[in-house]
């Protein structure tokens, strides 16, 4: 294609999409499970996945019949009525979840949408002194005004106050948790792994530490697994590692494969806390989004792309660490979320060498990279990326140096006579 055609489709966004974004990277127009393709037809690996929502990759054939036959046969219905696809999608969430038969199951179109949900029953239980929503610095939990509010992230909300009040942030520790948690607290908010930041772990036994804290004060605990939930992090909920059930999860983005979906789903005591006419959406758990949900669900679980997601998270950490690049100075995640810290500030610079090299990555800041690829890689897209990312690294100037261990050591017999001779 020419340069003219390139300028074209920059200038219409430029000119017309609202100044919310920055420059788009790509003009892509088709894909095809774990490989997507612009319009010069350029290859690339997605080792973002939408950030984190193709979890079946591009154009899977079960998601394409799963909503093609839906559409033809009930798109949408609103609220006055209920649907097949939304009741199996409400109970295989109860299940999946851990909530069981004392679970509820919200539908909204986002994870914004879901974190709202979740603060106004944080709002419901909040009576007396007990009025504070703890969230986390450095923590993301979306852009509309209450998730906004729950972000632990000034400088986004800044232009925006006056927030919703009464969130007070605090640092990731279990001291800080500890010095925060009592009975004037309404709710505790946490993602499991911070995304958006970067993947960055909690503390070792962080999440069992909140959850008797919050238990014993009568917090709720409500995890934000929008980006850690349906089985990114190789297990279906982040929770699971660490023996926990919480009072309220949310998700979103891997759950319907790429249509707009999110949950609020509330375990025990929580699930009584809503009642009729406090809140809805339009869109929220149609037949459509819901069909989408269960095919993606499904196809998960039948495939054990769970424990895939573990086993080649697994596999492309010990990769990346064989390469030994002096660039790559911490990996952090589970399963296939994954984040690399850098040892210097050009993690944009490296994603865009990634670009050339026909790989997408992501430069959460400006000394991470956040990788989280469909979860139906198998080795071939593996050795995909080390080829690939291994391309990027000398293209930024840190090239791979395999260790020590991996090449022939000097005292090894090199002649054939020698060899020969030695087996
Ligand atoms: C992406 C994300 C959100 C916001 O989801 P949207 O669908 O973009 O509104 C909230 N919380 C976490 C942890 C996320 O990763």
């Amino acid at each position: 294609m020419s340069i003219e055609t390139t300028t074209t489709w920059v200038d219409t966004f430029n000119e017309s999409l609202m100044r919310t974004m920055g420059q788009p990277l790509a003009l892509l127009t088709h894909g095809r499970g774990a490989f997507v393709w612009d319009e010069n037809e350029k290859e690339y690996l997605d080792f973002l996945a939408g950030i984190a929502v193709n979890s079946l990759g591009h154009a899977h054939p079960v998601l394409v019949e799963a909503l093609t036959r839906q559409v033809g046969t009930l798109a949408h219905v609103s609220n006055y009525f209920s649907t097949r696809p939304q009741l199996e999608l409400a109970e295989r969430l109860k299940r999946l979840t851990g909530a069981g038969p004392a679970g509820r199951v919200y539908f909204c179109n986002s994870g914004a949408e879901a974190n709202e949900a979740a603060f106004k029953l944080a709002r419901l239980n909040s009576s007396g002194p007990r009025t504070k929503i703890v969230a986390l610095k450095n923590s993301f939990h979306g852009r509309t005004m209450g998730a906004l509010a729950l972000t632990g992230k000034p400088d986004m909300r800044a232009p925006f106050e006056p927030m919703p009040a009464g969130v007070v942030h605090i640092d990731s520790t279990i001291e800080a948790l500890e010095a925060t948690i009592d009975g004037t607290v309404a709710a505790l908010f946490l993602e499991p792994i911070k995304g958006e930041a970067g993947v960055i772990d909690l503390p070792a036994g962080y999440l069992a530490r909140a959850r008797e804290l919050t238990e014993q004060h009568g917090v709720l605990l409500i995890l934000d697994e929008i980006q850690t939930g349906v089985g990114r992090t190789g297990r279906w909920f982040n929770y699971e590692y660490a023996g926990i059930l919480p009072d309220a999860v949310t998700i979103a983005k891997g759950m319907a494969g790429g249509v707009p979906i999110g949950s609020l789903v509330t375990f025990g005591w929580a699930s009584d806390l809503f009642q009729r006419g406090m809140h809805g959406s339009t869109f929220g758990g149609n037949p459509l989004a819901t069909a989408a949900a269960n095919a993606v669900l499904g196809e998960i679980e039948d495939r054990d792309l769970v424990g895939n997601a573990e086993r080649r998270g697994a596999q492309l950490k010990e990769r990346i660490a064989a390469l030994n690049s002096p660039l790559v100075s911490d990996i952090r995640g589970q399963g296939l979320l994954i984040g690399l810290g850098l040892s210097e500030p050009i993690a944009l610079k490296l994603a865009a060498a990634a670009m050339d090299a026909g790989l997408i990555i992501n430069a959460a800041n400006e000394s991470s990279i956040r990788m989280a690829p469909p979860l139906i890689i198998r080795d071939l897209e593996v050795d995909a990326f080390i080829t690939r990312f291994t391309a990027a690294l000398a293209a930024v100037g840190y090239p791979a140096a395999p260790a020590p261990a991996l090449v022939v050591p000097a005292t090894t017999p090199t002649t054939p006579t020698d060899a020969e001779s030695a087996s």
